[in-house]
């Protein structure tokens, strides 16, 4: 079953602003804070701009709790509802992505959105299992120049690749591309991809983990971690309750009637570096995949702004999800039912107003 309202929200996109500290590097740099947050206000200035956001969250060192709490935490309510949700995370290499969203996890070593996700999600089930019965499974693929690859592929993980000269794993030649595609009810899924089963935080964190290391990187001037690629962590929620008969002398235990069945899925995005390609400084090699990037941050923009227009989705407005394969992946977690947090990332540092300023309209015009 599929629920019908999404209680009662009318806009289905949040956005919020997360501004990370000044790094050593940046300190080192002589650089100087130039974004002020309005106290008591979710606003940013930055020059002569000022910008307004659902949610502002301020250099603290960590993700904050309010952030989770605010922003996250309805979500991961909302998939015990059966409602699909998206986390993305937006902004220049550099920014805080990764941090932020936790997608770089080292056992123990920080407590980004998605270990936070999962333990509160472990612990719900916990609460629950008596009365219903759960599934997770977990997929991690990263589309780079508008190809996906499965981060989680049992024949590449644990295989090291230095043909491809950045430590990044390689798809086994003849192993068919993974694709996307959609059912007759709209549910978008992945054919060729890994779906793991997991029942613990353990099992999830290994995933978390493999899948990071087999994501590819290449360096830039920018920073040699820059991630060209778009990063996708999935939990899919399935779950199998047990209904109370209306008389309960009435049913059969074996009943399928007397079960509901809701699945949902999270979709938690670290998104490619939204940095300009030229000023990466980078050859015609590169360049083409800066241009892929922005593809699907083009698209994302475009999707976000259909959807969070009210008017226009009323009039039943065309929303572009096959412009890229980023929009068309998360097409059924995107608008409709699901409900979407965009976390633009920004450094507080002069040397990168250019940049933060383009993150900033491209936060505003999502709202
Ligand atoms: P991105 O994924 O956007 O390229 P990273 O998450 O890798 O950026 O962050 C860039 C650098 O900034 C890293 O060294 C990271 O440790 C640091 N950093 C990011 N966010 C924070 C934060 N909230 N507090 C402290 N350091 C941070
Ligand atoms: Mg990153």
């Amino acid at each position: 079953s599929s629920p019908a309202s999404n209680g009662g929200e009318n806009c289905c996109v949040k956005v919020a602003l997360h501004i990370r500290p000044l790094i050593a590097d940046e300190r080192a740099q002589g650089c100087k804070d130039c974004v002020t947050v309005v106290s008591g206000k979710p606003q940013v200035q930055i020059g002569t701009h000022a910008f307004t956001f659902d949610h502002v969250y301020g250099s603290s060192s960590t993700p904050s709790s309010a952030m989770f709490e605010e922003c996250i935490g309805p979500l991961v309510d909302g998939l015990f509802q059966g409602y699909n949700a998206t986390v993305l995370a937006y902004g220049q290499t550099g920014s805080g992505k990764t941090y932020t969203m936790g997608t770089g996890f080292k056992d123990g070593c920080q407590m980004g959105i998605i270990p936070q996700v999962m333990n509160v999600l472990f612990s719900k089930i916990e609460t629950l299992k008596h009365q219903i019965e759960f599934q997770l499974h977990v997929s991690f693929i990263e589309i780079l120049k508008e190809e996906v690859r499965d981060l989680l592929d049992p024949t590449t993980l644990n295989k090291s690749d230095t043909a491809n000269g950045h430590g990044g794993k390689v798809n086994l030649p003849g192993k068919p591309p993974i694709q996307i595609r959609e059912t007759s009810n709209g549910v978008i899924t992945l054919a060729g991809s890994t779906e793991v089963s997991v029942s613990s935080f353990k099992e999830m964190a290994t995933c978390l983990e493999q899948g990071s290391l087999s994501r590819a990187t290449g360096s830039t001037n920018m920073n040699n971690q820059s991630s060209r690629s778009h990063a996708i962590f999935t939990i899919t929620l399935e779950q199998m309750r047990k209904l109370n008969p209306v008389f309960p002398g009435d049913s059969n235990p074996n009943d399928s009637m007397n079960e509901e069945y809701l699945c949902a899925k999270l979709h938690l995005v670290d998104l490619a570096g939204s940095e300009r390609a030229k000023r990466t400084g980078s050859d015609g090699m590169r360049f083409k995949e800066g241009v892929h990037i922005n593809k699907g941050l083009l698209a994302l923009g475009n999707v976000i702004s259909a959807l969070g227009d009210d008017k226009r989705r009323k009039e039943g407005v065309h929303v572009p999800y096959r412009d890229s394969k980023l929009t068309r992946l998360l097409q059924d977690s995107l608008g409709g039912n699901s409900r979407t947090v965009m976390i633009a990332c920004i450094s507080p540092a002069d040397i990168n107003a250019e940049e933060t300023l383009n993150t900033l309209k491209y936060a505003n015009r999502a709202r």
